[in-house]
């Protein structure tokens, strides 16, 4: 399970997310200050940082930037005030995210999960063709053809379709597929999800008369390797 490292000085929010955290199956550690979650980000190999930006001794923003000269850990950062200097100097430092205090913790977590996978996407091997039945994807050229028939696709609809397709046999539901294809942009509507399916089914299933993505009633969509 991921390993989170939280930087937060205010305890009572570092134990609400220590708590919630560790509801959702993860591995926490807390640091108080901004030198030791300097030291902690660097030393306890986390795969990712929560990281306040209001902290004595060190600021978030400068722990931020300490922590990318040596690491490409995710990094979020929380702000206490809708301050957008604060986001602006936390991002161009190299934070992955911000989210402004009070926010809500399944958003939070829903940004977590985002911030996680992106960073094993980039650790798999992703210039491999993926091949279903007639149906081949090329990652490096995000090109799909179906025999020797390119078909065109948008970048959401590309994207959708190599999400679906890597983890085929898998049902993947709604939610899974908004946080890995649009990320948060349309957070909590899933109907886009389904509009992009049809486009999708328009496109392939329609025009060569197959069935390439089922419906799982109620929960989402599968790509089966037998066509
Ligand atoms: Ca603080």
């Amino acid at each position: 399970m991921a390993k989170i490292l939280i930087v937060e000085d205010e305890l009572k929010i570092a134990r609400f997310l220590e708590l919630e955290l560790k509801h959702e199956g993860y591995e926490v550690l807390i640091a108080q200050d901004g030198r030791q979650g300097l030291e902690k980000a660097l030393k306890e190999m986390v795969d990712l940082v929560i990281l306040d930006i209001m902290l004595p001794g060190l600021n978030g923003i400068e722990v931020c930037r300490r922590i990318r000269m040596e690491s490409q850990v995710p990094i979020i950062m929380l702000t206490a005030k809708d301050d957008v200097s604060d986001k602006v100097a936390g991002l161009d430092t190299g934070a992955d995210d911000y989210m402004t205090k009070p926010f809500a913790i399944e958003e939070l977590l829903a940004r977590i999960r985002v911030a996680l996978n992106r960073k094993r996407s980039v650790a798999e091997p992703k210039n491999e063709s993926l091949i279903i039945g007639e149906l081949k994807i090329n990652p490096a050229s995000r090109t799909v053809f179906y025999k020797d028939d390119e078909i065109v696709l948008t970048k959401k609809e590309y994207e959708l379709l190599e999400y679906l397709v890597r983890n085929r046999n898998m049902v993947v539901s709604r939610e899974q597929l908004l946080n890995h294809v649009w990320d948060y942009e349309y957070f909590g509507d899933t109907n886009v999800v389904d509009v992009y399916v049809r486009y999708l089914r328009q496109k392939i299933d329609d025009k060569y008369g197959i069935l390439l993505i089922s419906t799982v009633r109620g929960v989402g969509y599968i790509i089966k390797d037998a066509q």
